[in-house]
């Protein structure tokens, strides 16, 4: 006998930041809505760890990226957001293992033994004109195109991928639309990135929060069981059945998981195969002392790592000591391996903070997060060529795999938003 529950005007499957922000949104428009998590917890990618020694651990590095459209959407979702950002001062890169300052200005260029004379002309160029180039000229285009077309080779070529790795997550210059890692690079260097004091759970909590208002008429009912399938029809519009055997009942659906559990949910497992996961394997240190204190932000350069002191610019450490996330970015089908990989991530951090073994207190290794669900290729015009919002009438899709703005939590958030307006 199947367990009963009453119909919803909507249900949202999935309680990442996605799931609980077009909950919420639906919600303020007076629907009863249901949002349904299969973990026993909400927050999906975003929920951070609180450890006990006082050192907040989010799923690898996480900043939030300032002007766009996630910050838009926690805005209208009443999330206070601090106003500073990470500054670029004292940033490093690595190559040739070795680290020289990363320029970030033109004074830092200039004392950069980073660049030949003629490669900092040129730099100095690239960094006035970026922010002005139209991005969206090259969404067809390969990240690799366009630096041939620019004409840049060795280091400059090794910094510009550095950077694109860092503003877009991703290590895939011979697939990713270089229009979608343009966009990303010109938001990170004119608006900048923040890191959330008490990590992004503090998203996951106020979301929550605002869920469950008692000012909503009806505040979003939460629900922990993993969703098993969709069906048309029932006493409402769909039938949304649950893997405990129970169902629920309502008038519109928002998916906001994965492509593969979307697809699986939806009965159509042919949907979607061509998206390709960004992945990366993530070390995570709470270190009593930091040997550098100069060295809070390191790039590889020559190599596809990255290092920040996300302690150094928000309430994540306990006072003295530091949290630091380490990332190396993973090729779409790089082969695993987790030792090797561990030890890579050990040896990067031996380099910019030497003898910090000594000073671990708390250790996290990941070897393959999933970090978005859809790398945006050439071959699908970047952005351009994710899933559409709107699946079919009563039933919207919403992630970082969904919609043609943003990337990352920005398209999350955004496509968050369009399905809420489209079941308005
Ligand atoms: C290492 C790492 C670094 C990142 N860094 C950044 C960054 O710097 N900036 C940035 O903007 N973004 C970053 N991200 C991405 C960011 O975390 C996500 O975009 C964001 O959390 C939004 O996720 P979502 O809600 O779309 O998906 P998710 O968080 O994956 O949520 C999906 C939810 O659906 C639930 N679910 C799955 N199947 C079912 C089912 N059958 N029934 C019910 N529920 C189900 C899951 O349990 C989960 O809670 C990073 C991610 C990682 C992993």
């Amino acid at each position: 006998m199947l367990g009963k529950s009453s119909g919803f005007d909507a249900v949202v499957v999935g309680g990442g930041l996605a799931g609980l922000a077009v909950a919420t949104l639906l919600a303020r428009q007076g629907k009863r809505v249901q949002l349904i998590e299969r973990r026993d917890k909400l927050g999906g990618r975003a929920r951070s760890q609180q450890h006990e020694a006082g050192f907040v651990l989010n799923q690898g590095p996480h900043a939030l990226y300032r002007g766009g459209e996630a910050e838009a959407v926690l805005r209208l979702l009443d999330v206070p957001l601090p106003r500073r950002v990470v500054p670029g001062e004292g940033s490093w890169g690595f190559i040739d293992q070795r680290l020289h300052p990363l320029p970030t200005g033109i004074l830092s260029l200039l004392r950069t033994p980073l660049f030949k004379v003629s490669d900092k002309l040129t730099f100095a160029k690239l960094l006035a004109t970026i922010g002005s180039v139209d991005a969206a000229r090259f969404d067809a285009c390969t990240v690799e195109a366009w630096l041939d077309e620019a004409g840049l080779q060795g280091v400059l070529r090794q910094t510009l991928l550095g950077l694109f790795r860092v503003s877009s997550y991703a290590h895939a210059p011979s697939a990713m639309s270089a229009g979608a890692a343009l966009r990303n690079l010109q938001r990170t260097s004119q608006r900048g990135v923040t890191y959330l004091d008490g990590g992004w759970q503090s998203l996951v909590e106020e979301l929550s929060k605002q869920a469950q208002s008692l000012e909503l008429k009806h505040p979003v009912e939460i629900r922990y069981a993993p969703v098993s399938k969709l069906h048309r029809g029932g006493s409402s519009r769909f039938r949304l059945e649950l893997s405990n055997g129970d169902h629920v009942d309502c008038k519109a659906v928002v998916l906001a998981v994965g492509p593969r559990v979307a697809a699986s949910i939806l009965g159509q497992p042919e949907l979607w195969t061509e998206a390709v996961p960004i992945h990366a394997a993530c070390l995570t240190l709470g270190l009593r002392r930091l040997p550098r204190p100069d060295r809070l932000f390191a790039l590889g350069l020559d190599r596809p790592l990255y290092l920040s002191v996300h302690s150094a610019h928000a309430a994540l450490a306990p006072k003295g000591a530091a949290l630091v996330h380490v990332a190396r970015y993973l090729e779409p089908e790089e082969g695993l391996d987790a030792a090797a990989l561990r030890s890579e991530l050990e040896q990067y951090v031996e380099m910019v903070q030497p003898g910090f073994g000594e000073q671990v207190w708390v250790e996290r290794f990941a070897p393959n997060l999933l970090v978005s669900n859809w790398l945006p290729k050439a071959a699908s015009y970047g952005a351009a060529g994710r899933p559409k919002v709107e699946f079919e009438p009563g039933i919207c899709l919403a992630g970082d795999w969904v919609g043609a703005h943003g990337h990352l939590l920005d398209a999350a958030l955004s496509s968050a938003r369009e399905a809420a307006a489209c079941l308005q």
